[in-house]
């Protein structure tokens, strides 16, 4: 029987959690799924001062909003683990791999430290799954502390012995762990520990290649999800985010990201950070809702809003269908739908000023105004047609563009045939009427 692969996520949990520690979560929960294997969560909690039971929910939030989960074994506490972390040290000083030293802190106080004492010579070697064979000399490593003067156990000695009692096979992390991965390996191979397989993830960076953070803009979890943005799209994005499936395809599902995920795909090179491209991620997950879901948002978002009332689910379903597709974030309604409901809608300045607020506008509304009321049948087709008409294969600019900011305030929205149907002939009349008679010189 082949060993089962065992990962796991280790933050640190600060209240906050960067987008680049969840990428590092949704690869090992890719992997882990992958392969099937065991994702385990391990929350490194020895910062008593920053990792507080709020820190720790606001971690545990983020990981549930995504679709992660919180780990397939129990959550593992390091600060739980303490006692085992001594007793390896006592293990270590007893072989002779570790020895105490006095040191005296910056604050005058002399205490014992331990330290762990490094191979003086040979070569400290390990394959990385995701950056290849990585060699440095054991002698450029000096010795490092294990345990401080106050007897509480530093970061290298509990993330190993944490990885070795929770049989952690393969350590997937941030490339900034790649130098003391030289050290943990030093520390397993002293401990008699089997040393796991490693892959380092590449960081995210800005536009300019420096680390991604929060001086670029949102970086947390928390910010997207206030922003708006589904956690659907936001996992798809950070995946794509150093690995894709070798094809074309961006929008992926759960099942079709965890049969294609593969560790020795990442990328080497560092991840630029764009968010017109999440931008645009969250309108393909709008789009991808289910049907239902989009329209019950849309209607609660003008819920209470006069014109709302009354309205047959036809009319609902063919507002959902010129929206659905043209919406990036379910928190822009009712703003972009709002016009429908309300005859005290808000102009745009810029698009007033762009196309109603010049010479010759006013005549061009309501002399369409006049053959619109002409129409048999309110719908966009008969609609079109005036306008094709009127345009003779010149194009429908001059007419379509201050029709559409008249009736609605502004030069983004459904087809503006489309529109005017859902508007209905009185509403569509009437406010093209008076667009002109107020911002038509
Ligand atoms: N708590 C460390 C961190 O968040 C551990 C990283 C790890 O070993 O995965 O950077």
């Amino acid at each position: 029987m082949t060993e089962e692969i065992r990962v796991r996520f280790a933050p640190s949990p600060t209240g906050k959690v960067h987008i680049g520690n969840i990428r590092a979560a949704i690869y090992n929960w890719l992997y882990a799924r992958h392969v099937g294997g065991k994702f385990l969560l391990r929350v490194e909690d020895t910062d008593l001062e920053r990792s507080t039971p709020e820190a720790i929910q606001a971690l545990f939030d983020c990981m549930e909003w995504l679709g992660l989960g919180l780990g397939d074994e129990p959550v593992f506490y390091q600060t739980k683990n303490v006692k085992r972390h001594l007793e390896v040290v006592e293990r270590l000083l007893a072989s002779g791999d570790a020895y105490k030293v006095e040191r005296t802190s910056r604050d005058g106080k002399t205490g014992v430290v331990t330290m762990f004492r490094m191979p003086k010579e040979g070569t400290i070697e390990f394959d990385d799954i995701v950056k290849g064979h990585m060699a440095k000399k054991a002698e450029d490593i000096p010795d490092f502390a294990i345990v401080r003067s106050d007897g509480s156990p530093i970061f290298h000695l509990a993330n190993v012995v944490d990885d070795i009692d929770q049989r952690v096979t393969h350590i997937i992390r941030g490339d900034d762990h790649v130098e003391n991965t030289f050290k943990h390996i030093c520390l397993f191979r002293a401990i008699g520990a089997p040393i796991p397989h490693y892959g380092h993830l590449s960081m995210i960076v800005n536009a300019q290649g420096k680390p991604y953070s929060k001086r670029d803009g949102a970086a947390f979890v928390g910010e997207f999800r206030d922003a708006g943005y589904l956690p659907e799209a936001l996992f798809n994005y950070l995946l794509l985010l150093g690995w894709n499936p070798g094809d074309e395809r961006e929008v992926l599902t759960r099942e079709e990201m965890v049969s294609l995920f593969d560790l020795e795909k990442v990328h080497v090179t560092a991840a630029k950070f764009d968010l017109k491209k999440l931008q645009w991620m969250n309108g393909e997950y709008i789009k991808r809702l289910p049907r239902d879901e989009f329209k019950a948002a849309m209607r609660k978002s003008v819920e209470g809003l006069e014109g709302a009332a009354g309205r047959d689910e036809a009319w609902w379903d063919r507002l959902c269908d010129q929206m659905q597709v043209r919406t990036k974030f379910l928190k822009d309604m009712p703003g972009n739908i709002e016009y429908f409901f309300r005859d005290d809608y808000a102009f745009d300045p810029k698009a007033v000023e762009k196309r109603l607020a010049k010479d010759g506008v006013k005549a061009t509304l309501l002399d369409l105004a006049d053959r619109f009321e002409k129409v048999a049948t309110w719908d966009a087709v008969s609609l079109e047609v005036v306008v094709k008409e009127l345009s003779q294969g010149q194009g429908m600019g001059p007419w379509v563009h201050p029709v559409r900011v008249a009736v609605s305030g502004r030069t983004e929205g459904p087809g503006l045939f489309e529109l005017l149907e859902l508007l209905g002939r009185e509403h569509s009349l009437a406010r093209i009427r008076a667009a002109a008679a107020k911002y038509c010189p």
